[in-house]
């Protein structure tokens, strides 16, 4: 996975745990998986848009936070299916975000009890 490759004009490569060295944005092919997943209502992945326009954070069952920044899209053909995926993914993601708000303040007010 040591493959050398530029981010942002810097020398910089995919780190054993699939994240870029440079800037740490996780690997265009596990956001592709991760947008996937976000149109699957069966999986609770879900992608925020966060408020830059190139940056995004997926959110995956685990609780883990990964951030995918646009400029490590790696060719068109990705970029098209991205495309595809996009209005789908908001839509999905909107209502995976509200689930996991309302399953958190559930917990929240349960927490009182033994
Ligand atoms: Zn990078």
């Amino acid at each position: 996975m040591d493959m050398q490759m530029k981010c942002q004009g810097h020398d910089a490569h995919w780190r054993e745990d699939r994240t870029c060295s440079f800037c740490g944005s996780m690997h265009p092919d596990d956001f592709m998986e991760a947008m996937r997943e976000a149109v699957d209502p069966e999986i609770p992945t879900y992608i925020d848009q966060t408020t830059k326009y190139y940056k995004r954070y997926v959110c995956k069952p685990d609780g883990a936070l990964r951030k995918f920044y646009l400029w490590h899209i790696p060719t068109e053909e990705w970029a098209k299916e991205a495309n595809e995926l996009h209005p789908h993914v908001v839509r999905f993601s909107a209502t995976k975000m509200e689930r996991r708000v309302n399953e958190t303040m559930r917990q929240m007010t349960e927490g009182d009890r033994p």
